[in-house]
């Protein structure tokens, strides 16, 4: 079967890969721990779950609204009203399959051939693929290591072209944590004004934020920047949902317009039954995201500290989501216990899994050759189990 170019020319999701390489593995009896996954292991809280549940039960089982229901749509804009300091009326919100799929509309909505969007890296596995398949150009700018991956806002100026159409960022950050400072946020957004491109914000680590740091939105510091932003946010991540497939994003009322013409061709809608639990975890209490919060930190603290213990292997701090991302380049050139030299990320990620049993994410996949992204979203008995393994793994090393 010839396959178009278009399609030929992505990679599927190396982080979507991990999980399945894992569960296949579990599934032969390996036992192995999974650091690459990307998805919180709490259940999905009970209320939320039974929402769901009624929703089947009222029969609540058919097409809804292109852009979602208006209940849940309002409510989205309370919460980015309260949460956030932007206003946004339920005609500037599309809610769609996870936050994946607004994203990518949003990316074609506002992107074509010789358009370029700017992505500060390391960055999720997706952003790249799905500039792509928009036929834009993605436009790599690189954060530091010693700078904690902080947003390079001078970087991003010296990207910028009149072609320039999109800036892609991600605050929490994945891979590296990151969580952008308010200062730079407003420093980026006095560009977007001045020099007329989008901002595409991606929200979805909001909740999962640690120590002081404090989550800000771009699209708060003015009306003139919020009509440059695009937010991307969904419940998947604050309220372990990532089955229930759904997000959504906020924006200018023509270009959700233009979304929802292209959602109503390609799935419709989001699930009814999804809308409706999402409702409910939006609106309903709100105590179990603290919870997760508070172990997720407890985690991200243990988890540091046994990294940077390593010899090898340097490990940043980070505010945000639920990844480290260590520098491994310490142990390029050293010699497994098969007599394999290590030379890149994937090397050690495949090392690691040989012979820890532990699978982690190698950094090439998100544009951080020199790294590995540890995923925390595991109980604390496994990620001591995990860090054991590792540092056994690493001591054999010649
Ligand atoms: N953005 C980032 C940065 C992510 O890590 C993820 C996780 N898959 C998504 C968007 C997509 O989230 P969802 O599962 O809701 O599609
Ligand atoms: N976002 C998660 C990750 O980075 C889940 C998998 C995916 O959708 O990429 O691992």
């Amino acid at each position: 079967m010839k396959i178009s170019s278009r399609i030929r020319n992505i990679t599927p999701s190396a982080t979507v890969a991990i999980t399945g390489r894992v569960a296949a593995l579990k599934k032969e009896g390996v036992n192995v721990i999974n650091f690459g996954v990307g998805e919180p292991d709490f259940a999905t809280p009970d209320h939320v779950g039974e929402a769901g549940k009624a929703a089947i039960d009222q029969h609540k089982t058919h097409y809804t609204a292109v852009a979602g229901i208006l209940e849940l749509r309002q409510a989205i804009c309370k919460k980015l009203r309260e949460d956030n300091g932007v206003e946004y009326t339920p005609e500037q919100i599309s809610v769609g399959t996870g936050a994946k799929q607004p994203l990518f509309n949003a990316l074609l909505a506002l992107c074509e051939k010789g358009d370029e969007v700017i992505l500060p890296t390391p960055c999720w596995v997706s952003y790249i693929e799905m500039i792509k398949l928009t036929e834009a150009t993605p436009v790599l700018v690189p954060t530091k290591e010693s700078e904690g991956f902080a947003l390079d806002v001078d970087a991003i100026e010296r990207a910028l072209t009149p072609n320039t159409r999109v800036v892609l960022i991600n605050t929490p950050n994945n891979p590296t944590g990151a969580v952008y400072s308010q200062e730079s946020l407003r420093r980026l957004a006095a560009l977007a004004v001045e020099r007329d491109f989008v901002i595409l914000s991606d929200e979805i680590y909001e909740k999962l934020i640690y120590g002081g740091a404090k989550h800000f939105s771009v699209a708060s510091i003015s009306e003139e920047v919020k009509k440059h932003t695009v937010i991307i946010n969904g419940v998947s991540k604050a309220y372990a949902m990532t089955g229930w497939r759904l997000g959504y994003a906020a924006g200018d009322t023509q270009l959700i317009k233009g979304m929802n013409a292209l959602q109503s061709h390609a799935t419709h809608a989001p699930c009814s039954i999804a809308q409706y639990a999402s409702l409910e975890a939006i609106c309903g209490p709100q105590d179990s995201v603290e919870t997760m919060r508070q172990e997720f930190e407890r985690r991200r603290d243990y988890l540091f500290g046994r990294l940077n213990a390593m010899s090898g292997v340097r490990c940043p701090h980070a505010d945000g989501a639920f990844y480290l991302m260590p520098t491994i380049s310490g142990l390029f050139g050293k010699k497994t216990p098969d007599g394999k030299v290590l030379q890149n990320s994937d090397d050690v990620a495949g090392y690691l899994l040989e012979e820890a049993r532990i699978a982690v994410a190698p950094g090439a996949a998100f544009e951080a050759p020199e790294s590995i992204r540890i995923s925390y979203a595991n109980s604390m008995e496994e990620l001591i189990r995990g860090m054991d393994q590792m540092e056994a793994a690493l001591g054999k090393l010649g």
